[in-house]
């Protein structure tokens, strides 16, 4: 059996490995659903990065062990009405994709570095701005002060071709490349968060700077 330390030391190798750019890549070590001690031993192997999907679940386990010294990543739907706990509990939010959250959170005292939530499926009824919105998403949030927007997020559909799910990958970096006339000091589009354990690999070569890692580090997860 692989342990965790393994399996880190096996995404960092890939990262090497793949990666354009091995030294702005993050492992997002999700920990959805996952046991408080295999959470611990990614941490005491050197992840610096765990993300959520859901607020309560998140709370819950940050009141037993804050993990300090480690950034938080929320990368599920936000509700508005609980954006502020997220702002006041995490350092990232992977999702943003409506202008009321944006102001929300622009009307905050928190700060929150965010990533705009982007649909490259290719599928309709995903969550995500439809990658031609985002250009005008862009336009509109650039004039709230006090955001602080560092890139785009997306996932790729789930099947197994790989030219499909790579040219989702593409598409994302492609659209952060075509928005960068549109960047100000806060709001910049530097960060791609894409890549799971599935395809991680292919999100990489394409220029992933943060991969999403669930199952691939921890194992399955409990009651799904
Ligand atoms: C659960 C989740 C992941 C991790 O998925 P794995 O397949 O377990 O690696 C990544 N991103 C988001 C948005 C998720 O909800």
């Amino acid at each position: 059996m692989t342990t965790i330390p393994e399996k880190i030391a096996a995404l960092r190798s890939d990262i090497q490995k793949y990666s354009p750019h091995p030294g702005r890549v993050r492992i997002v070590a999700v920990s959805k659903k996952q046991p408080l001690d295999k959470i611990q031993a990614a941490v005491d192997a050197g992840i610096l990065d765990i993300g959520e999907n859901r607020i309560q679940d998140a709370l819950d386990k940050f009141a037993q062990r804050p993990f300090p010294g480690v950034t938080r990543h929320f990368i599920g739907q936000l509700q508005t009405n609980k954006a502020i706990k997220c702002l006041q509990n995490f350092d990232w939010l992977h999702s943003l994709q409506t202008e009321k959250l944006a102001r929300i959170i622009a009307d905050s005292d928190n700060r929150i570095h965010c990533l705009i939530e982007v649909n490259i499926s290719g599928e309709t009824n995903k969550s995500g701005l439809e990658p031609e919105a985002l250009r005008s998403f862009v336009q509109t949030v650039r004039e709230y002060r006090g955001l602080d927007i560092r890139g785009l997020m997306g996932m790729a559909a789930f099947t197994a071709d790989e030219t499909a799910i790579r040219a989702s990958f593409a598409l994302l970096r492609e659209l952060a490349a075509s928005c960068r006339d549109l960047e100000t000091e806060h709001v910049r589009l530097r960060e791609l968060s894409m890549g799971m354990t599935n395809d991680y690999t292919l999100a990489l070569e394409e220029g992933a700077t943060m991969i999403r890692i669930g199952t691939g580090l921890f194992g399955p997860r409990s009651n799904e």
